[in-house]
């Protein structure tokens, strides 16, 4: 039986493990924590005032049909392990001129908003199958007869126009505008430079949704690794690995950050040195507060928008320092129906503001630029309104995750190349070495590595066979 080696149980590693647990190879996974889920881990507290819980990463999840799929893929179902219930609005955006607009779907519904979607789905149509769910070794064979119609959307992949240009031919609302710029820092990028191409984010939310699972998005690793471990997997945690090479096992899979292997666990080469030259996809500085209050204003997910946005995406990519003014982005996850992650009249708040990728990072009293700026939202928290505040940012994603800098996703999607040749998913000089995950391709965000799982399961079906699988179709 053909050996595999998977080093971390990030949400990509695991769906890679399940699904070569399933097509019957031995696969021994090693996470260097104590427990799976990568960026997406949560956090408990316990304080004066009671219990508080946190999702540390994601906090919702779109394009739930490729979780159903990793499920069906192993002969079981989902909505058995995994229930999960749609987040609407899935987001509420407020300025401070008072504005508030409500992501739902008469969001969706409106005229500008429409053609811009329109405009995204040919994008979707022709990158789905040819991008998001092949290696970039294999997009010739997505060219089939169903294809045709959608080869004359080729042209919107030329158009060199950065994402905040292009909306600017949609919007003339500035705070649709603004709405629809954020979503290139879905990849860690700034819209200032990322391509029109990524206005297939915004028409994937569209059409497939904002879910959540119940309990928190903690449960989605965790049931993959029960879900890997009844495939036969073998995990290992508390297992960091230092030399790819040095892993006993015909075939290696790296989930760990791409850049940092590159880097660390492999020889130096021309390939790791050349992977510096790029743009890095911004990091973090997050705050988790257990709040004593209730915040009536406030959704399950909020977005507080600088009125300088521009400048903000200066000072990440340029200055590399934390913005003057940042956009904030605030979680509270126990404002779900029945939800148990803060105590009576309180509220858990992950607050997050888009920070530059550079190790250290200077956060000192980065904490009163961000109260300072709630205040100026009209919301108000004192210190006796706070049981707990814990900060994090780059040099924890760093020192947590091993990720490059604290970057969240890798390389920013700046240039066509970062775009679309992201670093490759199998090593050009070390045979049966593989990698997948946020870092490579095709990108970051729950659904692409579970993708990124399985296309690269599937190569490594194509590269060494197991004769005992048959392949089953797919959901
Ligand atoms: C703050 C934040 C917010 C986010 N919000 C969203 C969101 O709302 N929706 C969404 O879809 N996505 C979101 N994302 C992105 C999403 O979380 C990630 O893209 C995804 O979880 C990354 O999965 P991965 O497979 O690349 O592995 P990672 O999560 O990067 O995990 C890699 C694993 O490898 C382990 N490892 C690394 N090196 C070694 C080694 N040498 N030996 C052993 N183990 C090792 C690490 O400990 C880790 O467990 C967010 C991410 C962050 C950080």
């Amino acid at each position: 039986m053909q050996r595999i080696a998977i080093v971390g149980a990030g949400i990509g590693g695991l769906s890679a493990a399940a699904r070569l647990g399933k097509m019957g190879y031995a696969v021994d996974l090693y996470e260097k924590n104590p427990v799976p889920g990568g960026k997406a881990v949560e956090h408990r507290q316990s304080t004066s005032s009671g219990s508080f819980r946190w999702d540390c990463g994601p906090s919702l999840m779109t394009m739930p049909h490729i979780l159903q799929d990793l499920f069906a893929f192993c002969e079981e179902r989902m909505e058995d392990h995994i229930p999960l219930t749609p987040v609407d609005p899935a987001c509420r955006y407020h300025w401070t001129d008072g504005t508030v607009i409500d992501e739902d779907r008469s969001f969706w519904n409106q005229p500008a908003v429409r053609k811009y979607l329109d405009y995204a789905e040919g994008l979707y149509a022709l990158s789905a199958p040819a991008f998001l769910q092949r290696p970039p070794r294999d997009w010739w064979k997505a060219l089939g007869a169903e294809m045709i119609e959608h080869i004359k959307h080729l042209p919107k992949f030329m158009n060199m126009q950065s994402m905040a240009t292009f909306n600017q031919k949609f919007f003339n609302d500035k705070h649709l505008l603004q709405i629809f710029d954020r979503f290139a820092t879905y990849n860690g990028s700034s819209p200032f430079k990322t391509l029109s191409t990524f206005a297939i984010i915004p028409y994937v939310e569209a059409s497939f949704g904002a879910w959540y699972p119940e309990g928190g998005i903690a449960r989605i690793p965790e049931q993959l690794a029960l879900l890997a471990e009844r495939q036969g997997v073998r995990l290992h945690y508390n297992h960091e690995i230092h030399d790819l090479n040095a892993l006993d096992a015909s075939i290696r899979i790296c989930n760990g950050d791409s850049i940092t292997a590159h880097q660390r666990w492999l020889p130096q080469s021309h390939e790791g040195r050349n992977m510096l030259r790029h743009d890095l996809a911004c990091s973090g500085y997050i705050m988790q507060l257990g709040v004593r209050k209730q915040f009536r204003e406030l959704e399950h997910h909020n977005i507080l928008f600088s009125d300088h946005y521009r400048e903000e995406f200066d000072d990440i990519f340029v200055k590399k320092k934390l913005p003057r003014e940042p956009t904030i982005y605030i979680a509270i996850s126990s404002k779900r129906p029945g939800s148990t992650d803060a105590p009576d009249g309180c509220e858990n708040w992950f607050v997050m503001v888009n920070a530059p990728a550079t190790t250290p990072l200077d956060c000192k009293g980065y904490e009163k630029v961000v109260f300072d700026r709630l205040s100026e939202f009209g919301i108000k928290l004192e210190a006796k309104d706070i049981a707990c505040c814990n900060s994090f940012s780059a040099d924890d994603f760093e020192r947590q995750h091993n990720a490059w800098k604290g970057s969240l996703y890798g390389w920013a999607s700046h240039t066509m190349q970062t775009a679309l040749f992201r670093p490759p998913l199998q090593h050009r000089q070390h045979p049966g070495l593989y990698f997948t995950g946020g870092t490579t391709h095709p990108g970051g965000g729950i659904p692409l590595v579970l993708l990124s799982g399985k296309i690269v399961s599937e190569m490594v079906l194509q590269d060494f066979p197991h004769t005992r699988f048959t392949p089953m179709p797919a959901v």
